[in-house]
């Protein structure tokens, strides 16, 4: 008898050990409550744990699944805990948990459309469920990356390339005496990957222009139109605005409808980055927040923020996907094909890509438009609730409008405001010692600020009662020396 090749698992082993995976993931979804929101562990307290070489000999799946229990999964931050409303709360439903089951099983490369024909198709039929949910008009068109801070890196690559005359796809940046510095604005207020994507496409810091807010934080039109004014002067080239609808510090909302109108009249590359609210305007109530990103030229949402979808899945929403292809797209012979069908290799960076359109669509089906507007609403109003608890407390204040799901807030305790800065600091990192809770800060006009972020299905009032009550507790004990 011939050796049998070495191959992969045999087919029914896989499929226990498959059983044994959905059971432990539905155990784990229905008793994750039962973990501390961040485990109780020290850096490197791990890697202690984990063998230092690679085993020399196979293992069962049994005994992998068996460390998986004892080592991992009780080991992880769980985001998809109902006490997790650090940074932004997510989810990871679950059908979009089935849908990366399937995804994985499927293993597919959609670089081009013959690799990968129906997850080219689902992408582009998704992104555009997504667009009319959005409410945005038809001739925007998405794919989908990784992250925010890849979809905002793109767009602006596509803003650089629509530059008339510049051609830097082609000749780059280096040592070139016709070209002018290009600039990029955006709020003070906005994520730090406008900046990275500044480093990655070799604008350069210094040409970020971190524009002042207004005392909502929202980014100042007037400020933005007169940075603009200055760089035209001095001989730079404005080259995109980012305006943000849902900035990572309070969620506020840039005015999307002044900076469109001076975008469109200045000629400048509008990039709106709605990473977490985007989804908001699924609601309809929700979308006169949104008025004016009808006028942008990219936007970004990140259904794996407030969509419910598992990281990761960001859509970038392109007025004239055209303009990344230009940017792009590069065909080397063993990629060519002649089916004229849309390849997703050409709107990017990256050339393989994972099926991500899959769990997007599970959701979407389950979960149906009208399901998934109920529960952005439900985390609308638990927002509302707990900073009523707060406003209605003297010991504390919100610091900021809430327009979403997320609220800032500090303690006032009667001190200086060094102290008060560092009562908060103590504060937070007190209730978060105490875990069935996880929330996260910020720094607003310069003082230390709580900020809890509602996005778990899981969360229910109780949740959110249960960290208004540990965080009364917890500003008790200090003040009374604990
Ligand atoms: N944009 C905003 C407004 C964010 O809040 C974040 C992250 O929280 C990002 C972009 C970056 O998101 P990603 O992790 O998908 O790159």
């Amino acid at each position: 008898m011939p050796t049998p090749p070495p191959g992969d698992l045999p087919p029914d082993i896989f499929r226990a050990a498959a059983h044994r995976v959905a059971d432990t993931t539905a155990d784990y979804l229905a008793g994750v409550e039962r973990f501390p929101v961040m485990p109780k562990i020290a850096p490197g307290d791990i890697a202690k744990e984990l063998s230092a070489a690679p085993p020399e000999a196979a293992e069962s799946i049994d005994t992998i699944l068996d460390d998986y229990k004892r080592l991992i999964e009780p080991n992880v931050t769980h985001w998809n805990h109902p006490g997790f409303m650090a940074y932004f709360g997510i989810t990871g439903s679950g059908p979009g948990v089935l849908g990366e089951m399937l995804a994985a099983g499927l293993n597919v490369n959609a670089m081009l459309w013959r690799t990968g024909p129906a997850p080219t198709e689902l992408e582009e039929r998704v992104c555009d469920w997504l667009r009319q949910m959005l409410n945005l008009p038809p001739e925007f068109r998405g794919h989908i990356n990784d992250t925010a801070s890849i979809s905002t890196m793109l767009a602006l690559a596509a803003a650089r390339e629509r530059l008339p005359g510049l051609e830097i796809r082609q000749h780059g940046m280096a040592g070139r005496l016709d070209l002018p510095a290009l600039t990029i604005y955006a709020s003070e207020h906005a994520h730090s990957s406008v900046d990275k994507a500044a480093i990655a496409l070799g604008i350069g810091l210094d040409y970020v222009r971190r524009v002042g807010a207004d005392k909502n934080f929202r980014l100042d039109p007037f400020v933005l139109e007169q940075a603009v004014a200055w760089d035209r002067k001095e001989g730079r080239l404005p080259m995109a605005i980012v305006a943000t609808a849902g900035t990572t510090s309070t969620t506020s909302v840039d005015p999307l409808k002044e900076i469109a109108a001076f975008c469109a009249k200045e000629k400048i590359w509008l990039h709106v980055d709605a990473a977490y609210a985007g989804s908001a305007a699924i609601c309809p109530e929700m979308r006169t927040q949104f008025e004016g990103w009808e006028g942008a030229d990219s936007i970004v949402v990140n259904p794996h923020k407030w969509l419910f979808t598992p990281v990761d899945c960001s859509v970038l929403l392109m007025r004239d996907p055209e303009r990344l292809r230009a940017a792009f797209s590069l065909v080397p012979e063993y990629l060519r094909t002649n089916d004229g069908a849309l390849n997703l290799m050409d709107y990017g960076v990256q050339l393989g890509r994972r099926f991500r359109s899959l769990k997007l669509w599970m959701v979407i089906r389950a979960f149906g438009v009208e399901g998934i507007r109920k529960r952005i609403r439900e985390h609308c109003r638990l927002a509302q609730k707990f900073a009523e608890w707060v406003r209605s407390d003297g010991g504390f204040e919100v610091c900021a409008p809430v327009p979403f799901s997320t609220i800032c807030f500090r303690a006032t305790p009667l001190m200086p405001p060094a102290g008060q800065d560092h009562f908060n600091e103590r504060l937070l990192a007190e209730v978060n010692a105490v875990g069935p809770v996880f929330l996260s800060h910020t720094r607003l006009n310069g003082r230390y600020v709580l900020r809890l972020a509602i996005g778990n299905l899981k969360t229910e009032e109780r949740h959110v009662r249960g960290a208004w009550e540990t965080v009364c507790e917890s500003a008790r004990k200090l003040l009374a020396g604990g």
